[in-house]
């Protein structure tokens, strides 16, 4: 039997991107070097990519005031041509293809408009070619965006029935206290039905819109429908490799799936 493994890597704006918003091309060449180590090791791989509007905003300097959505619709359409140039000529250096998926809640609220978006993502799958999905920040209207694409990568990966959901972020993983703190620990398996909720910081990093809160929820959600997600540091050195080939000892949160 050689079953492949499908597996949805979700990145976010804090990993892709450096302080001032410029992108790190080293980190998301290291990132793409490991997606390729897991296609090479049977893995289908769906990646959901952040940082179109954290690299958007480096692109163009605004001499007037531009509001919440004028700036999310300017620097996301900016930002997310040049995210995607930058992962076809990444991925290409392995021979891999990519092709671009960007989506709206809205195409997850009816049968016709998820099973079409699901048929997508198959026939990219079956022909070998990565997606590479982001929300479509230019045209998402305000109140009906996902809370963040830690949200958007939970629903790819029940609608793809992944069997792993890897959240790539800044931390190590869901910790006990405050990371900063040094009596806290990374809490290694949260089982179906426990309530971390005591340990999550609500206070979130810069970058993106998300933060542990919504990583929590998304984890929990997607855990109950029975896919193991990994919450992991996508700044230390070969994590999804590490995660892949010696999960014991390499530093997450893991929520089993039922
Ligand atoms: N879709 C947004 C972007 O690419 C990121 C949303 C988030 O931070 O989760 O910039």
């Amino acid at each position: 039997m050689n079953m492949k493994k499908r597996i949805v890597v979700k990145v976010g704006s804090n990993v892709l991107t450096m302080a001032e918003g410029k992108l790190n091309i080293t980190r998301m060449s290291a990132l793409v070097d490991q997606i390729a180590w897991l296609r090479w090791h049977n893995y289908e791989v769906i990646l959901v990519s952040s940082g179109a509007v954290a690299c958007g905003r480096k692109e163009l300097q605004v001499d007037h005031m531009l509001d919440s959505v004028e700036q999310r619709q300017l620097f996301s359409a900016m930002g997310q041509v040049k995210l995607i140039n930058l992962y076809y000529d990444l991925f290409r250096e392995y021979g891999l293809h990519i092709g671009q998926v960007l989506t709206t809640k809205e195409n997850f609220s009816t049968e016709r408009t998820f099973q079409n978006q699901r048929a997508c993502m198959e026939v990219m799958l079956e022909n070998g070619v990565i997606p590479v999905v982001n929300e479509n920040d230019t045209v998402s209207i305000e109140e009906l965006m996902f809370t963040d694409n830690d949200e958007l990568s939970g629903l790819i990966a029940q609608m793809m029935n992944a069997q792993t959901l890897v959240l790539l972020s800044n931390v190590d993983g869901i910790y006990t206290g405050n990371p900063a703190s040094p009596e806290s620990e990374v809490i290694r398996t949260i089982k179906p039905g426990e309530d971390l909720s005591r340990y999550i910081q609500t206070e979130k990093s810069s970058a993106g819109r998300g933060g542990m809160a919504s990583k929590y929820k998304t984890a929990s959600n997607v855990a109950a429908a029975g896919i193991k997600v990994i919450i992991a540091n996508g700044n230390r050195e070969n994590i999804l490799k590490d995660l892949a080939e010696r999960p014991s000892e390499t530093i997450h949160t893991e929520f089993s799936g039922n």
